[in-house]
Parts: structure tokens; sequence; C-alpha cells
């Protein structure tokens, strides 16, 4: 992400905390303008060392929660539940952003390069999953997906003419 482009989010990131009721004080801003210009999703640690370094002053670990806290509550980052990161919320500057879709954020995670991805899978495919769910008597955390796997970048480029020209797949 450049600078640009964290500067507009962080403005977007501001108004937004004020339809919301909060205010993004200078420190809850810088925090969401590291996880903003991480291309990684990061831990609360990690993000207080980057705070130390960037900023040039310590920070105590329970006052990152606290900030995290509220970047989730506003709606401007999410914690990832299966491996305890955090990344900020891909629609900052959108206009559906306080859409009640937002409610159940979805997210594509790549296990090779860590890439988070967060997507929009649609209230209907939301709807079917979680009726399916019910059916096994099953039901879905807080409504967050995260769906592991490879993202494009990491998977290994298809090559049809190796698939069907091998001896092994051809009939015998
Ligand atoms: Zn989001
Ligand atoms: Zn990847």
């Amino acid at each position: 992400m450049t600078t640009e482009n964290t500067e507009s989010l962080l403005i977007s990131a501001t108004s937004a905390c004020l339809q919301q009721g909060g205010r993004l004080t200078e420190k809850r801003k810088r925090v969401l303008s590291i996880l903003l210009k991480s291309q990684q999703p990061l831990s609360a640690y990690q993000i207080c060392d980057c705070y130390s370094t960037v900023y040039a002053k310590s920070i105590s670990i329970m006052s990152v929660y606290r900030m995290l806290k509220f970047l989730q509550d506003m709606h401007l980052a999410h914690r990832l539940d299966t491996t305890n990161q955090y990344v900020p919320c891909s629609h900052i500057n959108m206009q559906e952003f306080h859409d009640a879709s937002h409610v159940s954020p979805q997210f594509l995670i790549c296990d090779q390069c860590n890439h988070v991805n967060e997507v929009c899978l649609g209230e209907n495919t939301l709807n079917i999953l979680n009726r399916e769910l019910e059916r096994c008597g099953f039901s879905m955390q807080e409504n967050q997906l995260e769906i592991h796997g490879t993202c494009r970048q990491c998977s290994p480029p298809i090559d049809n003419s190796s698939v069907l020209g091998s001896s092994d797949t051809a009939p015998p």
C-alpha cells in the first residue's frame, strides 16, 4: 500500500469513526496505519514492535489490544481468529461500508504467503451455508468465515498440455 493510499484511507477512517460516534486519536491512527502499510496480517506483538520502531515510542501490549478493539468496533480492522492476527478492513473507503453485510466478514487466507483477501461472498451464499450448518446442528462463530488455502500467486501454473499429453492419464 502506498503512502498516498494510506493517507486517504486514514481520512476515510476518521470520518467513519465520527459517524459511529468514535474518535480516531493519533495513537489509534498510528496502529491503523501500521496495519494498512503491512503487506501481511500482524499479531498484536508485531504491531507493538512496529509501533516503537516507526514512532520511536514504546507502547504497552495492553494499549495495543485496546486500540485494536476500538478499530474492530469501528469496523476498520478485523481479527483473524484462526491465526490470531489483525488485518485492516478492505472496505474502509467504500460507500457500502456500514452495510449490514459487513457484519459477517469473509477471508481467504493463503497459507503459503500469508496474504489475506477480504471478500464478499454475498448474502445468499452465506444464508445457504448457514442453513446447511444448521441442518448439521452447527452454528458458525460470530458469522466470520476464514478459509485457508493457496492464493493464485502461490498456485503452480496449470499446464494443460502436459496433462493431456501425459501417458499416465491416457486410457489404456
Ligand atoms: Zn471488513
Ligand atoms: Zn499466496
